[in-house]
């Protein structure tokens, strides 16, 4: 069963069910259709309520990464990767986001969007990895290599985007890049999603840094080939995020959205999944007919865990501490994000 936080009745999950039902997959997220739900009295279901009836009243829309819990995931209008959202957030004409992920992103969104207020349900949720690059490394990459490309992944700090040419995600980095003219490229600050995407650019020479997601790069091989081993039929499905031991086991490598087409569109009925366990409750929505198995030591990021349906009814109600962006930071920060929208389609 999928992780909650506490028990509902089944009357309660027959109406998820159906509001599950009313998601409609939209190439690389999902929209949802979701209208409320029947007053029943329980504690989750007001809390809904309030959200819904706040939303409508502000004229806000709720955004939410795959890897936070799946409540949250089915209270947003738009549920995706990093890339989705992004897009998400540039096109949308609700006068405020409310973002259920971590910094990186809701700072993205209040780049692309400056005059919305963009909200944070935990503002002390953070990405780790946003900070394993600085600029300082940028400019001694960039004293040391005339024909020298940045390319910064999204899950970065803004001040590191102000530097950096183009942004990238785990989605379009592939296509991002094939639109760049250097020699050599500083993939920042993920070194094991650009240590997945050197190989397929054997014309460039790629230089990292020493940055990872701490909840991919730890992940045991060891641990995965047990996993193998007792399930022979699974296909292995990954994110470019994890390590090279895991990626060398893998059936396949992809971004969240890449896992869950593969899961959706393979015949196969059992799947081990190697990304953040948030994931798991959209895999397990959309194939009830498959079973899908994570390592023992769970894939959890705990940033990402910090979003509550609670902090959500609480930040639309208080507005508290919103994204403020330095207009100059913001203008520089913003051309590798655009240009990555242009680039990567
Ligand atoms: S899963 Fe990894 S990359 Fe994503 S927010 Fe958590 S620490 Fe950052």
């Amino acid at each position: 069963m999928v992780l909650y936080r506490f028990p509902f009745p089944l009357s309660l999950l027959n109406t998820r069910d159906k509001i599950f039902s009313n998601y409609e997959f939209i190439e690389t997220g999902y929209r949802s259709q979701f209208s409320g739900l029947p007053g029943t009295g329980w504690r989750m279901s007001s809390i809904v309520e309030q959200i819904l009836e706040e939303k409508r009243k502000q004229n806000a829309v709720i955004l939410a990464h795959l890897y936070v819990d799946g409540e949250v995931q089915e209270i947003a209008d738009f549920c995706g990767d990093s890339y989705y959202l992004s897009q998400m957030a540039q096109k949308t004409d609700a006068e405020t986001i409310v973002f259920c992920g971590v910094e990186f992103m809701a700072e993205s969104a209040k780049i692309l969007n400056p005059e919305k207020l963009v909200l944070m349900p935990d503002r002390a949720a953070d990405c780790p990895m946003a900070h394993m690059a600085t600029p300082d490394d940028v400019a001694a990459f960039r004293a040391t290599y005339d024909d020298l490309s940045v390319v910064c992944y999204i899950n970065s700090t803004t001040e590191l985007k102000t530097v950096s040419d183009v942004c990238v995600t785990s989605s379009n980095a592939g296509k991002v890049i094939s639109n760049i003219p250097n020699k050599h490229i500083l993939f920042i600050p993920d070194q094991n999603l650009g240590g997945f995407l050197a190989p397929q650019f054997p014309d460039k020479e790629f230089h990292f840094v020493d940055g990872y997601c701490h909840v991919h790069n730890f992940m045991d091989p060891s641990e995965v080939e047990a996993l193998m081993a007792e399930h022979p039929d699974a296909k292995v499905a990954c994110h470019p995020e994890c390590n090279p031991g895991i990626r060398a086991l893998s059936d396949y490598i992809g971004s969240t959205t890449g896992i869950l087409k593969y899961a959706n569109e393979t015949d196969a009925k059992e799947f081990i999944i190697l990304t953040e366990i948030g994931v798991a409750h959209r895999l397990r929505l959309d194939n009830p007919g498959k079973t899908f198995y994570f390592p023992e030591t769970r894939p959890v990021c705990p940033n990402m865990k910090k979003v509550s349906l609670e902090k959500v009814l609480r930040v639309l109600k208080d507005h508290k501490d919103p994204i403020e962006v330095d207009p100059d930071i913001a203008e520089k920060a913003k051309n590798c994000l655009i240009k990555m929208h242009q680039w990567g389609g």
